[in-house]
């Protein structure tokens, strides 16, 4: 028999569609299995100002295509030193909860393994983030909401980039990962992607002017992955216009649009079966890991590789890119 009687939830740092349908999952998935919700708002910041709810199936009704979280989310810089933990785990025991699962990326499951060790306390961790950049999943519950949303938004930006004649830098989130720019940038069939991953070992944007931007094209759209490594989309525009100013360049931010909407089929599906592991995990006492999917399959990645590892890019996608961009 598992020591756990009682789960908390919470979701932490950025929020991301399919958030809610992990929480419902989890709830479920708990409920389902004897087990006592207690939902924890406004991620850890709700542990240490007891901001806390039971949870039954009920409450979770009607939120599997809702975008955001009903939980909400925050950042909390008093989780990040030992005294804000030692309240948070006083909350935890105020409330009777023997394990918490938490939902949110990378700094997310990084607070949640300090204080999984700390205390000695199981923690099940989600990967809930836009970005695609935790180690060990093939998908995180976000990603694809995500990516067909910019991928909606570039196919009307190409109609006036075509019209205009335009040359397009379009930023899209992925401040250490360029998950997001390239497959967004494949998907979109745009001239390439410019990704932190290989910033340093080559000038993208140079190797892009000198192959012209093919001149076959009436219309050319660059994705650019936001990160102080590539310098994001206006710096890229900016020495374009200055080196080349043949080119009539325009620069669009899709910003926090890229959060936001209904979950696709994809991101309610993982998150549903990453909601429902994670308890299996629990009563099987796993302790501090993070659930992935890879290659279809469920897998309990421990903490420190989930974070630690930078995640590759499929170079073999580069490739691809740059194939059918011609
Ligand atoms: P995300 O989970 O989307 O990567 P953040 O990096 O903002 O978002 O992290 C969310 C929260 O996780 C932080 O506000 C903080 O409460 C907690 N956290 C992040 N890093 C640490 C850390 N090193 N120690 C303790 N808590 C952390």
């Amino acid at each position: 028999m598992s020591a756990i009687k009682c789960v908390g939830i919470l979701t932490s740092g950025g929020d991301a569609p399919g958030m809610n349908a992990a929480v419902r999952a989890v709830t479920r998935a708990a409920i389902y299995n004897g087990l006592k919700v207690k939902a924890i708002y406004r991620g850890y910041k709700g542990l240490i100002t007891d901001e806390i709810e039971e949870f039954k199936t009920q409450n979770v009704s009607n939120i599997i295509g809702r975008g955001g979280t009903i939980l909400k989310t925050a950042r909390c810089k008093e989780f990040m030193t030992p005294e804000g933990r030692m309240q948070a785990y006083e909350t935890i025991k105020k409330h009777d909860i023997d394990a918490l699962v938490c939902i949110g990326g990378d700094g997310s499951l990084t607070g949640a393994r300090i204080f999984a060790s700390e205390f000695n306390f199981p923690i099940v961790g989600l990967p809930g983030t836009i970005d695609n950049d935790l180690f060990g999943t093939d998908s995180t519950i976000g990603y694809d909401t995500a990516l067909n949303t910019i991928m909606d938004a570039v196919d009307k930006i190409r109609d006036t980039a075509t019209s205009h004649e335009r040359l397009f830098f379009i930023e899209v989130m992925g401040r250490d990962a360029g998950f997001l720019a390239l497959n967004g940038a494949i998907a979109t069939g745009c001239e390439a992607a410019i990704i932190p991953e290989i910033a340093t070992e080559t000038d993208q944007l140079g190797e892009l002017i000198s192959q012209g931007f093919r001149k076959s094209k009436n219309s050319s759209i660059v994705l650019v992955a936001e990160s102080p490594i590539t310098g994001g989309a206006i710096a890229m525009a900016e020495r374009v216009k200055n080196e080349y100013p043949q080119y009539d360049v325009r620069v669009t931010i899709l910003g926090h649009i890229q959060r936001g909407g209904s979950p696709s089929a994809f991101d309610r599906i993982l998150a549903s079966r990453m909601g429902a592991a994670a308890i299996d995990a629990l009563l099987d006492d796993q302790r501090n890991v993070m659930i992935g999917v890879e290659n279809d399959q469920i897998v309990y990645v421990p903490f420190n590789k989930a974070i630690k590892n930078d995640k590759p890019i499929n170079r073999e996608l580069l490739n691809t890119l740059r194939i059918l961009s011609i």
